[in-house]
């Protein structure tokens, strides 16, 4: 099989494709978790945000109202002790300090146009109102008490006093006074003030309580996406540990053990698994038919297929002595075949004689081809008993090699057997047959002699 074809043969799942996958999954999900803590800081951020805000809201309705009573505090002082001290304190309040016009300029720049703005918008404008009163009553106050009016602040030497309390004597006046800073219609005004302060109050409790929430489902939600990212990583790395030991670690471990027991590796896995394996397998396939083919040549003949010498020797130290045989076989004058026929007539004379030999034995026994025209039978489990026998496959072998067959000259051959149980034996079973055989040539060969 060419490279192409083997490389589109294998089929499955390429690791390196899932690895670029997951890659980019682990890279997608790493971003979305990175967006979701980014997120949660800038809701965070948020949160913090409208917290400072309600706080600082809440300080400027409080700053209002407490701004609100210190005047009022301050004019009630006032008409009551005529002390002009009060009166100081009522202007720095109001033209100084000026809480109540900071806290709606506070507000102005966040909450401008809402309900919550015009609440305290209100009371301001209640509180404003509640001012022409009190300079009304401090005025009449400073007349009262025969107080130069030019010692006071401009905005109570402009006020002008209604002719119908001009006349009247001071104790009236004084009575007046009082009478404004005190009455229910002075009261009226700092209800309605302490109310749409209550009210702006609420409103920012609930503006407050309204943003919580959001940012309280902003990250109810946030944290929903980061658990599913959380969970997403999780499978994904779950779901690589698991390819990559179906697809590389478990198909790696059993390669090894078959490898160990000199078995194919099994072709399982990833596709480059797969590819590993069927390489590996394909070499130690070529190399297992390359040795074979090695070991089949160093212990064969080439030309007639029989056993070689080497293979002779090999099983002749394998096998028992006690119960094996040896038959040498050798063709006669095989020089003149080669001369008179040729040198390939003479090689098809020897696959002839080896077909013979080879057929004429047990697959049990050893028939080799040891020399040029030499054969040798290591026949197992025999014995002098089986002489007969013996004698009848030589003389069948030689009756089937006598006669000429397609251009292959008829020959004779000589052999010499020596079994195991022989009388007389010497200590080389293969040097007695030798010796049989011998005698077999010097009597003027094609025949058979025993070692005895
Ligand atoms: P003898 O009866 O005494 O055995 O005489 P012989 O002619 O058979 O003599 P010998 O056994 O000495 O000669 C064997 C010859 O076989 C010598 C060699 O040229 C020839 N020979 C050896 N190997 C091969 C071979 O592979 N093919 C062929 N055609 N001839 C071979
Ligand atoms: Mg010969």
């Amino acid at each position: 099989m060419d490279q192409n074809s083997k490389d589109k043969s294998i089929k499955g799942l390429s690791i390196q494709r899932l690895h670029r996958f997951m890659m980019a999954v682990a890279v997608l999900l790493a971003i979305l978790l990175l967006y979701a803590t980014y997120s949660v800081m800038t809701g965070y951020d948020i949160l913090q945000e409208a917290t400072d805000r309600y706080i600082e809201m809440e300080r400027s309705t409080q700053d209002l109202m407490a701004a609100s009573d210190y005047l009022t505090e301050s004019v009630q002082s006032f008409v009551v002790t005529a002390d002009p001290d009060y009166v100081d304190d009522y202007f720095e309040e109001a033209k100084v300090a000026r809480r109540r016009d900071n806290a709606l300029e506070t507000m102005e720049k966040t909450l401008a146009g809402t309900e919550t703005y015009r609440y305290l918008e209100e009371a301001l404008w209640y509180s404003n109102n509640l001012m022409d009163i009190e300079y009304y009553a401090m005025r009449l106050t400073i007349d009262a008490n025969g107080m130069e009016v030019s010692n006071f602040p401009e905005e109570l030497q402009n006020i002008v006093v209604r002719p119908r309390h001009a006349w009247l004597s001071d104790e009236s006046k004084r009575s007046i006074a009082i009478d404004l800073v005190f009455n229910d219609v002075y009261q009226r005004y700092k209800n309605n003030i302490r109310r749409d302060v209550d009210l702006c109050a609420g409103a920012l409790v609930t503006d407050a309580q309204n943003s919580q929430r959001q940012s309280a489902d902003h990250f109810r939600e946030v944290i929903r996406r980061l658990t599913i990212c959380i969970f997403l990583l999780l499978l994904s790395v779950l779901f690589m540990v698991i390819l990559t030991a179906r697809l590389i670690i478990d198909p790696l471990n059993n390669g090894i053990r078959h490898i160990r027991k000199k078995e194919l590796f099994p072709v399982a896995g990833s596709l480059e698994m797969r590819y590993l394996a069927q390489t590996y397998n394909d070499l130690y396939e070529s190399s297992r038919k390359e040795q074979e083919t090695l070991s089949y040549e160093a212990s064969h003949d080439a030309l007639t297929g029989l056993g070689n010498r080497a293979m002779f020797e090999r099983v002749r130290n394998d096998c028992d002595p006690a119960t094996t045989a040896m038959i040498l076989i050798d063709i006669d004058y095989f020089k003149e075949v080669n001369d008179t026929y040729g040198h390939e007539a003479g090689d098809q004379l020897l696959k002839r004689a080896a077909k013979v030999f080879r057929a004429g034995f047990r697959s049990e026994d050893c028939v080799c081809r040891i020399g040029g025209d030499e054969f040798a039978v290591l026949m197992m489990h025999s014995g002098t008993h089986l002489r007969a026998l013996v004698q009848r496959k030589i003389e069948l072998a030689q009756a089937q090699l006598k006669d000429e067959e397609n251009g292959v000259p008829g020959v004779t051959i000589s052999v010499g057997v020596a079994f195991p149980d022989r009388d007389d034996p010497t200590e080389d079973i293969y040097q007695d047959a030798d010796t049989a055989l011998y005698k077999v040539k010097n009597a003027g060969r094609n025949g058979l002699a025993f070692y005895e």
